[in-house]
């Protein structure tokens, strides 16, 4: 997978967070790695908060 630069629309490897030719930073890089996200149980369904690596409820590990 690769993603292509929004400002000079190099296509960038997809571990890369910044793009190669100008240094453009890739805006859904930052919302899943700056931004603690909600997830949901998968045993038991509760939304956890992103911060959290278990489960309130049930005490399953966060998968993602
Ligand atoms: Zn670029
Ligand atoms: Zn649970």
């Amino acid at each position: 997978m690769s993603w292509k630069c929004l400002r000079c629309h190099t296509s960038n490897d997809n571990n890369k967070f910044y793009c190669s030719k100008c240094s453009y930073r890739d805006p859904e890089k930052n919302e899943a790695h700056y931004r603690w996200k909600d997830w949901k149980c998968p045993k038991c369904g509760t939304t956890n908060g992103g911060g959290f690596k278990k489960c309130a409820k049930c005490g399953t590990r966060n998968p993602t």
